[in-house]
């Protein structure tokens, strides 16, 4: 399986590149209040099952795999309905700012087409905080974001490459930031740069 991308390191790269060399390439993972809640989220919904709902199919905790895109994850929650596939992730909170997640769900549905050999146009983000589905449309301009993730995160992987933290809003709920320190890299690297 190594050769495959993990689907969640797409996510972490649009969050922020640096994030994703730290914990895929240098497995340096730390946990705060927020990656605590996704995981106890993710922990809830990933009991394996499926079922009906009205006129809908669910499986839940299904491995998505592409041999096209060399993509593999676990997804939250798979549906069906009146032919559809279409996938359901799970996040904890609100909707955010970004557009991590929805890049995060356009990849499950590449996945998903190549497995159920038919086109997904939709799929959803359920916030656990709000109890609300948040419609993502795999619009072109998302799939061809995703490819060009897809193919950095691929490079990432093979070269080992650490992006430079660069501060921005983001880092201000990112649970790496005690490692990362950006404000401080950034500070110094002025001084040198003046010196
Ligand atoms: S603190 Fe900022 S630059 Fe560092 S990993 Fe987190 S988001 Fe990226």
């Amino acid at each position: 399986m190594e050769d495959y991308i993990p689907i969640a390191a797409l996510n972490q790269y649009c969050y922020c590149p640096h994030r994703c060399w730290r914990i895929f390439c240098a497995g340096g993972f730390v946990d705060n209040q927020y990656t605590i809640e996704g995981t106890s989220l993710h922990d809830r919904v990933h009991a394996p099952g499926e079922g009906q709902r009205e006129e809908t199919w669910q499986i839940r905790a299904v491995w998505l795999k592409s041999e096209r895109y060399r993509l593999i994850g676990k997804s939250d929650l798979i549906e069906e309905g009146n032919g559809c596939w279409y996938p359901v992730e799970y996040k904890r909170g609100y909707r955010g700012e970004y557009d991590n997640d929805e890049l995060q769900v356009c990849a499950q549905a590449l996945c998903l087409e190549e497995m159920t050999r038919k086109p997904v146009t939709l799929g959803y983000i359920y916030y656990a905080q709000s109890h609300q589905r948040q419609p993502v449309e795999l619009t072109e301009a998302l799939r061809q974001q995703t490819l060009e993730t897809i193919a950095a995160v691929t490079q990432l992987l093979q070269t080992g490459t650490m992006p430079s933290a660069i501060y921005s809003p983001r880092c201000k709920g990112c649970s790496l930031y005690s490692q990362c320190l950006p404000k401080v890299k950034d500070k110094l690297k002025r001084y040198q740069e003046s010196a």
